[in-house]
Protein backbone atom coordinates (compact mmCIF):
# COMPACT_ATOMS: atom_id res chain seq x y z
CA UNK A 1 0.00 0.00 0.00
CA UNK A 2 1.58 3.48 -0.73
CA UNK A 3 1.36 6.35 1.44
CA UNK A 4 0.11 9.44 -0.29
CA UNK A 5 0.88 12.42 1.92
CA UNK A 6 0.39 14.90 -0.89
CA UNK A 7 -2.07 16.59 0.52
CA UNK A 8 -5.23 15.65 3.62
CA UNK A 9 -7.66 15.78 0.23
CA UNK A 10 -6.92 12.50 -0.49
CA UNK A 11 -8.79 10.52 2.18
CA UNK A 12 -11.16 8.11 1.02
CA UNK A 13 -14.82 7.73 2.48
CA UNK A 14 -14.46 5.46 5.91
CA UNK A 15 -16.83 2.65 5.68
CA UNK A 16 -19.06 4.44 8.35
CA UNK A 17 -19.41 7.56 5.82
CA UNK A 18 -19.87 5.61 3.36
CA UNK A 19 -23.39 3.68 4.73
CA UNK A 20 -24.38 7.39 5.82
CA UNK A 21 -24.02 8.04 2.36
CA UNK A 22 -26.04 5.10 1.31
CA UNK A 23 -28.53 5.44 3.97
CA UNK A 24 -29.20 9.41 3.26
CA UNK A 25 -32.37 10.86 2.76
CA UNK A 26 -32.42 13.33 -0.11
CA UNK A 27 -34.79 15.43 -1.65
CA UNK A 28 -34.00 18.33 -4.10
CA UNK A 29 -31.76 20.91 -2.95
CA UNK A 30 -32.38 23.78 -5.31
CA UNK A 31 -35.76 23.39 -4.20
CA UNK A 32 -34.48 23.56 -0.64
CA UNK A 33 -35.97 20.09 0.55
CA UNK A 34 -33.22 18.08 0.86
CA UNK A 35 -33.45 16.78 4.98
CA UNK A 36 -29.87 16.02 4.07
CA UNK A 37 -28.53 19.33 3.37
CA UNK A 38 -31.18 20.94 5.80
CA UNK A 39 -30.10 19.09 8.80
CA UNK A 40 -26.20 19.39 8.30
CA UNK A 41 -26.53 22.91 7.84
CA UNK A 42 -28.30 23.31 10.64
CA UNK A 43 -26.55 21.54 12.84
CA UNK A 44 -23.44 23.11 11.53
CA UNK A 45 -24.95 26.87 12.48
CA UNK A 46 -25.41 25.24 15.96
CA UNK A 47 -22.00 24.25 16.44
CA UNK A 48 -20.05 27.04 14.49
CA UNK A 49 -22.54 29.77 16.23
CA UNK A 50 -24.00 31.21 12.59
CA UNK A 51 -27.44 32.57 12.28
CA UNK A 52 -27.10 30.33 8.71
CA UNK A 53 -25.24 27.99 6.95
CA UNK A 54 -25.03 26.86 3.00
CA UNK A 55 -23.41 24.00 1.82
CA UNK A 56 -20.47 24.12 -1.27
CA UNK A 57 -19.89 21.85 -3.61
CA UNK A 58 -15.90 23.27 -3.10
CA UNK A 59 -13.92 25.80 -1.09
CA UNK A 60 -12.66 27.40 -3.78
CA UNK A 61 -16.77 27.80 -5.21
CA UNK A 62 -17.35 29.00 -1.04
CA UNK A 63 -14.42 31.30 -0.91
CA UNK A 64 -14.98 32.87 -3.72
CA UNK A 65 -19.25 33.54 -3.00
CA UNK A 66 -18.32 34.86 0.43
CA UNK A 67 -15.67 37.67 -1.78
CA UNK A 68 -18.63 38.40 -4.35
CA UNK A 69 -21.18 38.82 -0.90
CA UNK A 70 -19.07 41.11 0.46
CA UNK A 71 -17.30 43.11 -2.23
CA UNK A 72 -19.07 44.50 -5.65
CA UNK A 73 -17.51 45.13 -8.46
CA UNK A 74 -14.65 47.77 -8.46
CA UNK A 75 -14.24 46.91 -4.77
CA UNK A 76 -11.02 45.53 -2.93
CA UNK A 77 -10.08 43.21 -0.66
CA UNK A 78 -7.18 42.65 1.59
CA UNK A 79 -5.39 39.51 1.64
CA UNK A 80 -2.09 37.99 2.77
CA UNK A 81 0.20 36.73 -0.34
CA UNK A 82 0.11 32.93 0.70
CA UNK A 83 -3.64 32.95 1.13
CA UNK A 84 -5.83 30.31 -0.51
CA UNK A 85 -8.41 32.86 -2.11
CA UNK A 86 -5.38 35.25 -3.36
CA UNK A 87 -3.09 32.28 -5.01
CA UNK A 88 -4.58 29.31 -5.25
CA UNK A 89 -8.37 30.30 -7.12
CA UNK A 90 -7.29 30.89 -10.62
CA UNK A 91 -7.72 34.92 -9.81
CA UNK A 92 -11.68 34.22 -9.56
CA UNK A 93 -12.24 37.28 -7.20
CA UNK A 94 -11.01 39.69 -10.15
CA UNK A 95 -12.31 37.07 -13.20
CA UNK A 96 -15.80 36.43 -11.82
CA UNK A 97 -16.19 39.61 -9.15
CA UNK A 98 -14.86 42.16 -10.65
CA UNK A 99 -13.13 42.64 -6.90
CA UNK A 100 -9.37 43.59 -7.25
CA UNK A 101 -6.91 41.81 -4.71
CA UNK A 102 -4.77 43.63 -2.59
CA UNK A 103 -2.05 41.34 -1.54
CA UNK A 104 -0.02 41.51 1.60
CA UNK A 105 3.19 40.00 2.22
CA UNK A 106 2.46 36.66 5.11
CA UNK A 107 5.28 36.73 7.98
CA UNK A 108 6.66 33.80 9.17
CA UNK A 109 4.18 32.86 11.15
CA UNK A 110 1.00 33.12 8.47
CA UNK A 111 0.29 36.12 10.21
CA UNK A 112 -0.20 40.18 8.20
CA UNK A 113 1.90 42.46 9.79
CA UNK A 114 -1.28 45.35 10.66
CA UNK A 115 0.72 48.55 10.15
CA UNK A 116 0.72 47.49 6.53
CA UNK A 117 -2.58 46.24 6.26
CA UNK A 118 -4.18 49.85 7.70
CA UNK A 119 -1.70 51.61 5.10
CA UNK A 120 -3.11 49.42 2.31
CA UNK A 121 -6.74 50.44 2.91
CA UNK A 122 -7.85 53.39 0.54
CA UNK A 123 -9.58 56.51 1.43
CA UNK A 124 -12.76 57.01 -0.48
CA UNK A 125 -11.22 58.88 -3.68
CA UNK A 126 -12.22 58.01 -7.08
CA UNK A 127 -8.85 57.12 -7.91
CA UNK A 128 -9.09 54.07 -6.04
CA UNK A 129 -10.78 50.82 -5.46
CA UNK A 130 -13.16 50.83 -2.14
CA UNK A 131 -11.53 48.56 0.49
CA UNK A 132 -14.49 46.31 1.66
CA UNK A 133 -13.00 43.39 2.98
CA UNK A 134 -10.37 41.81 5.33
CA UNK A 135 -9.61 38.28 4.24
CA UNK A 136 -7.51 35.82 6.36
CA UNK A 137 -6.93 32.17 6.40
CA UNK A 138 -6.51 29.38 9.73
CA UNK A 139 -4.76 27.09 9.78
CA UNK A 140 -2.28 28.32 7.22
CA UNK A 141 0.53 26.52 5.47
CA UNK A 142 -0.09 24.28 8.88
CA UNK A 143 0.48 26.93 11.12
CA UNK A 144 -2.27 28.29 13.68
CA UNK A 145 -3.30 32.40 13.62
CA UNK A 146 -2.43 33.30 17.32
CA UNK A 147 -5.73 34.64 19.14
CA UNK A 148 -3.74 38.08 19.58
CA UNK A 149 -3.30 38.99 16.16
CA UNK A 150 -6.94 37.60 14.91
CA UNK A 151 -8.22 40.01 17.89
CA UNK A 152 -5.96 43.34 17.04
CA UNK A 153 -7.30 42.31 12.96
CA UNK A 154 -10.51 42.29 13.69
CA UNK A 155 -10.61 45.41 15.55
CA UNK A 156 -8.62 47.00 13.00
CA UNK A 157 -11.34 45.97 10.66
CA UNK A 158 -14.13 46.93 13.02
CA UNK A 159 -12.48 50.79 13.17
CA UNK A 160 -12.18 50.97 9.51
CA UNK A 161 -15.81 49.72 8.62
CA UNK A 162 -14.60 46.25 7.14
CA UNK A 163 -16.04 43.33 6.63
CA UNK A 164 -14.08 39.87 7.62
CA UNK A 165 -13.85 36.63 5.97
CA UNK A 166 -12.18 33.33 7.46
CA UNK A 167 -10.78 30.97 5.20
CA UNK A 168 -10.87 28.05 7.84
CA UNK A 169 -10.70 25.33 4.98
CA UNK A 170 -8.80 23.39 8.00
CA UNK A 171 -9.94 25.49 10.99
CA UNK A 172 -11.14 22.63 12.85
CA UNK A 173 -7.62 21.57 12.96
CA UNK A 174 -6.57 24.43 14.52
CA UNK A 175 -9.51 23.97 17.17
CA UNK A 176 -8.61 20.45 17.95
CA UNK A 177 -5.07 21.72 18.45
CA UNK A 178 -5.73 24.41 20.51
CA UNK A 179 -8.33 22.51 22.38
CA UNK A 180 -10.96 25.23 22.26
CA UNK A 181 -14.25 24.84 20.14
CA UNK A 182 -15.16 26.01 16.63
CA UNK A 183 -17.37 28.79 17.82
CA UNK A 184 -14.88 30.67 19.46
CA UNK A 185 -12.30 30.44 16.41
CA UNK A 186 -15.19 31.74 14.63
CA UNK A 187 -16.23 34.33 16.92
CA UNK A 188 -16.05 37.44 15.01
CA UNK A 189 -15.98 37.00 11.60
CA UNK A 190 -18.93 38.14 9.23
CA UNK A 191 -18.59 34.67 7.62
CA UNK A 192 -16.36 31.68 7.76
CA UNK A 193 -15.30 28.88 4.99
CA UNK A 194 -14.81 25.49 6.58
CA UNK A 195 -13.84 22.28 4.19
CA UNK A 196 -15.25 18.88 4.89
CA UNK A 197 -13.03 17.66 2.11
CA UNK A 198 -9.45 17.96 3.92
CA UNK A 199 -8.82 15.67 7.05
CA UNK A 200 -12.11 15.79 7.66
CA UNK A 201 -12.67 12.99 5.11
CA UNK A 202 -15.48 13.94 2.90
CA UNK A 203 -15.61 13.56 -0.75
CA UNK A 204 -16.67 17.26 -1.25
CA UNK A 205 -18.56 19.84 0.66
CA UNK A 206 -17.39 23.22 2.03
CA UNK A 207 -19.89 24.68 4.87
CA UNK A 208 -19.87 28.85 4.60
CA UNK A 209 -21.43 30.29 7.68
CA UNK A 210 -22.33 33.45 8.18
CA UNK A 211 -25.75 35.89 9.22
CA UNK A 212 -29.25 35.45 7.39
CA UNK A 213 -28.65 38.43 5.05
CA UNK A 214 -25.16 37.49 4.42
CA UNK A 215 -25.68 33.66 3.17
CA UNK A 216 -29.06 34.60 1.34
CA UNK A 217 -26.53 37.12 -1.08
CA UNK A 218 -24.17 33.80 -0.84
CA UNK A 219 -26.85 31.68 -2.14
CA UNK A 220 -27.65 33.88 -5.35
CA UNK A 221 -23.73 33.91 -6.05
CA UNK A 222 -23.82 29.59 -5.68
CA UNK A 223 -26.25 29.83 -8.29
CA UNK A 224 -24.18 32.18 -10.36
CA UNK A 225 -21.48 30.12 -9.73
CA UNK A 226 -22.88 27.07 -10.90
CA UNK A 227 -23.19 25.15 -7.58
CA UNK A 228 -26.69 23.99 -6.86
CA UNK A 229 -26.99 20.49 -6.85
CA UNK A 230 -29.87 18.76 -6.63
CA UNK A 231 -29.80 15.72 -4.35
CA UNK A 232 -27.04 16.81 -2.67
CA UNK A 233 -28.04 15.14 0.80
CA UNK A 234 -25.65 11.84 -0.38
CA UNK A 235 -22.62 14.23 0.36
CA UNK A 236 -24.48 16.48 3.14
CA UNK A 237 -24.58 12.74 4.48
CA UNK A 238 -21.00 12.46 3.98
CA UNK A 239 -20.31 16.28 5.84
CA UNK A 240 -22.42 15.66 9.03
CA UNK A 241 -20.59 12.07 9.25
CA UNK A 242 -17.27 13.92 9.30
CA UNK A 243 -18.46 16.45 12.31
CA UNK A 244 -19.98 13.73 14.19
CA UNK A 245 -17.04 11.74 14.16
CA UNK A 246 -14.02 12.59 12.43
CA UNK A 247 -13.50 15.61 14.43
CA UNK A 248 -11.65 14.64 17.23
CA UNK A 249 -9.78 12.39 15.73
CA UNK A 250 -7.30 14.97 13.85
CA UNK A 251 -5.50 15.11 17.08
CA UNK A 252 -4.11 11.76 15.22
CA UNK A 253 -3.11 13.41 12.37
CA UNK A 254 -1.21 16.52 14.44
CA UNK A 255 0.29 13.89 16.69
CA UNK A 256 1.46 11.85 13.40
CA UNK A 257 2.99 15.22 12.02
CA UNK A 258 4.86 15.91 15.07
CA UNK A 259 6.15 12.80 15.42
CA UNK A 260 7.36 13.29 11.06
CA UNK A 261 8.59 16.66 12.47
CA UNK A 262 10.49 15.81 15.16
CA UNK A 263 11.86 12.29 13.47
CA UNK A 264 13.19 14.27 10.14
CA UNK A 265 14.60 16.54 12.61
CA UNK A 266 16.41 14.22 14.70
CA UNK A 267 17.60 12.33 11.22
CA UNK A 268 19.49 15.67 10.31
CA UNK A 269 16.80 16.72 8.04
CA UNK A 270 15.75 20.29 7.68
CA UNK A 271 12.03 19.66 9.03
CA UNK A 272 9.87 22.57 10.65
CA UNK A 273 8.27 21.74 13.48
CA UNK A 274 4.57 20.82 12.97
CA UNK A 275 1.22 22.42 14.87
CA UNK A 276 -1.24 20.89 13.17
CA UNK A 277 -0.84 18.04 10.21
CA UNK A 278 1.64 19.35 7.98
CA UNK A 279 5.59 19.00 7.87
CA UNK A 280 7.29 21.29 5.64
CA UNK A 281 10.82 20.45 4.95
CA UNK A 282 14.11 21.44 2.74
CA UNK A 283 14.19 18.14 0.80
CA UNK A 284 17.75 17.20 -0.44
CA UNK A 285 18.43 16.31 -4.05
CA UNK A 286 16.88 13.14 -5.01
CA UNK A 287 14.82 12.69 -1.79
CA UNK A 288 11.13 12.58 -3.39
CA UNK A 289 12.94 10.31 -5.81
CA UNK A 290 13.75 7.92 -3.51
CA UNK A 291 10.34 8.36 -1.56
CA UNK A 292 8.62 7.20 -4.80
CA UNK A 293 10.81 4.28 -5.70
CA UNK A 294 9.32 3.02 -2.19
CA UNK A 295 5.70 3.77 -2.73
CA UNK A 296 5.47 7.38 -0.87
CA UNK A 297 3.78 9.69 -2.60
CA UNK A 298 4.91 13.81 -2.41
CA UNK A 299 3.96 16.80 -4.21
CA UNK A 300 7.47 17.66 -5.87
CA UNK A 301 9.50 20.95 -4.94
CA UNK A 302 12.55 22.05 -3.43
CA UNK A 303 10.44 22.61 -0.28
CA UNK A 304 8.49 19.86 0.70
CA UNK A 305 4.71 19.58 2.16
CA UNK A 306 3.71 16.57 3.92
CA UNK A 307 0.36 15.93 5.04
CA UNK A 308 -1.26 14.21 7.37
CA UNK A 309 -4.58 12.69 7.11
CA UNK A 310 -7.03 9.73 8.16
CA UNK A 311 -5.57 7.32 5.60
CA UNK A 312 -1.87 7.88 7.03
CA UNK A 313 -1.41 5.70 10.42
CA UNK A 314 1.56 5.57 12.96
CA UNK A 315 2.79 3.06 11.07
CA UNK A 316 3.51 4.56 8.18
CA UNK A 317 4.89 7.31 9.85
CA UNK A 318 7.31 4.99 11.65
CA UNK A 319 8.10 3.86 7.77
CA UNK A 320 8.59 6.78 6.06
CA UNK A 321 11.08 7.96 8.85
CA UNK A 322 12.94 4.43 8.46
CA UNK A 323 13.29 4.94 4.85
CA UNK A 324 14.59 8.56 5.18
CA UNK A 325 17.01 7.23 7.39
CA UNK A 326 18.48 4.64 4.92
CA UNK A 327 18.13 7.93 1.92
CA UNK A 328 20.80 9.97 4.61
CA UNK A 329 22.82 6.92 5.06
CA UNK A 330 23.23 5.57 1.31
CA UNK A 331 24.40 9.52 0.60
CA UNK A 332 27.18 9.42 3.37
CA UNK A 333 28.10 6.16 2.28
C1 LIG B 1 -8.40 23.32 -0.09
C2 LIG B 1 -8.51 24.74 0.30
C3 LIG B 1 -9.49 25.57 -0.25
C4 LIG B 1 -10.38 25.16 -1.39
O1 LIG B 1 -11.04 23.99 -1.29
P1 LIG B 1 -11.42 23.11 -2.58
O2 LIG B 1 -12.54 22.28 -2.07
O3 LIG B 1 -10.20 22.34 -2.94
O4 LIG B 1 -11.86 24.04 -3.65
C5 LIG B 1 -9.57 26.86 0.23
N1 LIG B 1 -8.72 27.32 1.16
C6 LIG B 1 -7.76 26.56 1.69
C7 LIG B 1 -6.85 27.13 2.72
C8 LIG B 1 -7.61 25.24 1.28
O5 LIG B 1 -6.65 24.49 1.79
Amino acid sequence: MSIDLRSDTVTRPTDGMRQAMFDADVGDDVFGDDPSVNRLQQQAAALCGFESVLWFPSGTQSNLAALMSHCGRGDEYLVGQEAHTYRYEAGGAAVLGSIQPQPLANQADGSLDLAEVEAAIKPDDPHFARTRLLALENTIGGRILSPDFVHAAQALARRHGLALHLDGARLFNAAVAMGRPISQLCAGFDSVSLCLSKGLGAPAGTLLCGSQTFIARAHRCRKILGGGLRQAGFLAAAGLYAIEHHVERLAEDHANAIMLSEGLLHAGYEATPARTNMVFLHAPAGFSAYLAQHDIKVLPGERLRLVTHLDVSTEDIAHLLDVAKRFTRQRRA
